[in-house]
C-alpha cells in the first residue's frame, strides 16, 4: 500500500541530460539544488557557491556550496548540473529549470509541504550526488 503521507514525485531524468560547464558558476553565486516539489511548484534549497571543488563521485570539477540552512552539511560539493543560477537572468539555467518544470510537474498531485524527490544523496565526504550518477559512474 502506497502511503498517503509521502506522495509520489517522478524520477529526475532531466539533470542527468544536462551538459553545462563548470566555468559557468563563480565564488559568490547564489544557486538552487532542485531536490522535489512543494505544492505544484519545485523545491529545492538555496545555496551559495563557495569555491572550485572535485566531485568524487563523477571523477568531474564541481563546486564547493555554502547552504545556510545547512547544519552539519553546512558545505557540500555539487556537480556544475546540479545548480541553478536564482540571482542573474540566465538563459542556460532558466531553460534547464522549465525543463525540469515540464517534465516532472504535469506528473504530481500537488502537495502542501515539500515533499524530497529521492534524487539526491550526500556521500561521508559531503559530497551531493544525484542517484544517476550513483548507478553510472561516469
Ligand atoms: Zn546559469
Amino acid at each position: 500500500m502506497p502511503e498517503p503521507s509521502r506522495p509520489y514525485v517522478p524520477a529526475d531524468t532531466v539533470t542527468p541530460e544536462r551538459d553545462i560547464n563548470h566555468q559557468h558558476f563563480r565564488p559568490g553565486d547564489p544557486v538552487i539544488i532542485v531536490k522535489g516539489i512543494a505544492g505544484g511548484e519545485l523545491w529545492g534549497e538555496a545555496m551559495t557557491v563557495v569555491t572550485p571543488s572535485w566531485h568524487t563521485p563523477t571523477e568531474e570539477d564541481g563546486w564547493r556550496l555554502r547552504n545556510p540552512q545547512g547544519g552539519t552539511q553546512t558545505y557540500i560539493t555539487a556537480h556544475p548540473r546540479y545548480m541553478i543560477h536564482t540571482s542573474r537572468l540566465c538563459r542556460d539555467c532558466l531553460h534547464h529549470q522549465r525543463a525540469l518544470e515540464d517534465r516532472i510537474l504535469p506528473r504530481i498531485t500537488p502537495t502542501s509541504g515539500p515533499v524530497d524527490g529521492g534524487w539526491y544523496s550526500v556521500t561521508l565526504l559531503n559530497q551531493l550526488v544525484h542517484a544517476d550518477d550513483l548507478r553510472s559512474p561516469r
